[in-house]
């Protein structure tokens, strides 16, 4: 009874918190939305100058360049080159993303001339440009402090579900959950270890500011509990600072591969030595898993490694071969174009998009025919074992062991106590 009780007022201040954010969140919209018609107007007539010292926002529009919207304001070509210059040595900043970035202009007083200018490439990061009297622009970046909480999400696979629909009504963030997908889809096959009844959780980060949430962090937890026993990866920063996945005996969850390269892919044919070619109409081997996959879906390379083939040919028709470390080479088949920038002798990362997906050569429909070779050797995608990236030596696998035991304990709290969280 007592713990009902608690767990109702709980809910119900928790319900109160969530209105004020809510009203909270409204007020901020219609700010921000005043701010930017005020400064598109300022912006489109130049005619009647804005108070000093009271910025002009412009929102980065596609086909924006940093020339192009500094010039509208009134500054000059050395300036724009200057401006250029100091933002990419000393910010890193080097283009301005459409539909994400903003731009302040404050103009002076006296001879109503831009003073300042703030770059802000999202909620975390203002990167302030001033003119000193020798004319000479000086660049500061400034790192806006986040508070985090972590939350905790729990769902289950109910029947004819995906994991995307379980994940959906779990309130995990779609963001979160492909974040999720690309972790677990190193261990798990998505097509042949879901089904009903299957438990999972997440573990993730909501960052606020003044109290009002801005946007979600990384995923910290994730568990699955898969066909094979349950998948269990956490998200450890070792003492160098790079930040890995590691499942609970701390090795490496970040395979140098991946199984499906493209997230929530069905698969249509799989791997096996004997099946009857479905345009040759004769019984060969397939070498490689088939996705199902419409015309212009993005590849993305399954690791980082080196392109050593790009082509056509009649069986692939276009085709990109790409040598990861150690003794691994993958194949993507069937694509309706290739990625721009990539060609023979070109390093990729993981993740990075290749080509797109299409029916070219010998295919009855769009998919992606997904090969890994090693040794030479046409391997199962979905079973060949994968080494490792990322391992923790004997320190930071002590530091991760210790640390995961943090976290379980605080996991265990949340699971108890729906809506609650961690702070950071
Ligand atoms: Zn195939």
């Amino acid at each position: 009874m007592d713990a009902m009780e608690k767990a109702k007022n709980i809910l119900t201040s928790h319900g109160f918190v969530r209105a004020v954010l809510w009203i909270a969140g409204i007020l901020a919209i219609a700010a921000v939305v005043t701010l930017l018609v005020f400064g598109r107007r300022m912006d489109g007539t130049g005619s009647s100058a804005p108070a000093p010292n009271e910025p002009i926002i412009v929102s980065v529009a596609a086909g924006d360049t940093l020339s192009k919207l500094l010039s509208e304001q009134g500054i000059g070509h050395n300036d724009i080159n200057a401006i250029a210059n100091v933002l990419k040595t000393d910010a890193g900043i080097s283009g301005l993303r459409a539909d994400r970035d903003k731009i302040e202009f404050v103009r002076d007083g006296e001879n109503n001339s831009v003073s300042k200018i703030t770059v802000v490439p999202g909620p975390w990061r203002r990167v302030e440009l001033t003119c000193d009297a020798g004319g000479k622009w000086q660049c500061n970046a400034i790192d806006i402090e986040r508070d985090t909480r972590l939350v905790y999400r729990q769902g289950e696979i109910l029947d004819g579900d995906s994991f995307y629909l379980a994940g959906m009504r779990a309130d995990i963030p779609a963001g979160i959950l492909a974040e999720v997908y690309d972790l677990l889809a190193f261990e798990m096959d998505f097509e042949r270890d879901v089904r009903a009844g299957q438990k999972f959780s997440v573990v993730y980060e909501e960052n606020y500011r003044d109290g009002e949430k801005v946007d979600n962090g990384s995923v910290v937890v994730v568990s699955f509990d898969a066909l094979r026993g349950n998948v269990k990866m956490y998200r450890f920063r070792k003492s160098d600072k790079t930040v890995g996945y590691y499942d609970p005996n701390g090795n490496g969850a970040i395979k140098s591969l991946k199984r499906t390269p493209i997230n929530n892919a069905k698969v249509t044919s799989s791997f096996s030595t004997r099946r009857k070619h479905p345009v040759l109409g004769f019984t060969r081997a397939h070498k490689g898993v088939d996705f199902r996959a419409p015309t212009g879906t993005p590849i993305p390379s399954a690791g980082a490694g080196r392109v050593v083939a790009r082509g056509y040919n009649r069986g692939h028709g276009n085709f990109v071969r790409i040598r990861h470390n150690g003794s691994f080479e993958t194949l993507y088949a069937h694509m309706s174009k290739f990625a721009k920038n990539v060609k023979v002798g070109t390093t990729v990362k993981q993740g990075q998009i290749i080509g797109y997906s299409g029916s070219t050569g010998l295919s009855t429909g769009p998919h992606l025919h997904y090969e890994i070779i090693k040794d030479g050797k046409h391997v199962n995608p979905m079973t060949v074992k994968l080494p490792a990236i990322n391992n923790l030596d004997a320190a930071n696998k002590k530091k991760f062991l210790e640390y995961r035991e943090t976290l379980d304990k605080a996991i265990e709290q949340m699971a108890d106590k729906p809506g609650s969280f961690i702070q950071m």
